[in-house]
């Protein structure tokens, strides 16, 4: 890390709330932990099951990944799938939504790269 990507990491464990959550500054209903990620109850449920999965790691959002996050990626998806599990929508029987909601269009508010896992009722497509 340079000095410059080291002062950014200082600004964001300041002023991200999720970075704040994974720092332990901020409450959140913690639901899965590994060494890359953190997985807590969305505030704001939009389903019986509504978990985000973040990167420890500051990243911005899912349009800032490169192949140096691969790990972190990798980390995301396995962390998803455990929730799921643990959620009892796994699979076969059941199944859930992941997104990454990107930029103003898909209502992007938080900041901070997260893993929407949604689910426990039946959905619908196209997303509204
Ligand atoms: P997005 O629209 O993809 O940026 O989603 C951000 C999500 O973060 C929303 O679903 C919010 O309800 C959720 N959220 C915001 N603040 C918190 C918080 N402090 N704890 C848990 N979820 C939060």
């Amino acid at each position: 890390m340079t000095p410059d990507d080291q002062d950014r990491q200082e600004d964001n464990e300041t002023s991200c709330i999720f970075c704040r959550i994974v720092a332990g500054e901020l409450p959140a209903e913690v639901v899965h932990r590994s060494d890359h990620t953190l997985a807590f109850r969305d505030i704001n449920p939009a389903a019986p099951v509504h978990v985000l999965v973040v990167p420890r790691q500051h990243v911005e959002n899912a349009a800032a990944l490169g192949a140096e996050h691969a790990e972190v990626v990798t980390a995301m998806l396995a962390a998803a799938r455990e929730v799921a599990e643990a959620e009892g929508i796994g699979l076969p029987d059941r199944g859930y939504r992941l997104v990454f909601n990107v930029g103003p269009d898909a209502l992007n508010s938080v900041p901070h790269l997260h893993l929407h896992v949604i689910g426990g009722r039946a959905m619908t497509w196209p997303p509204g």
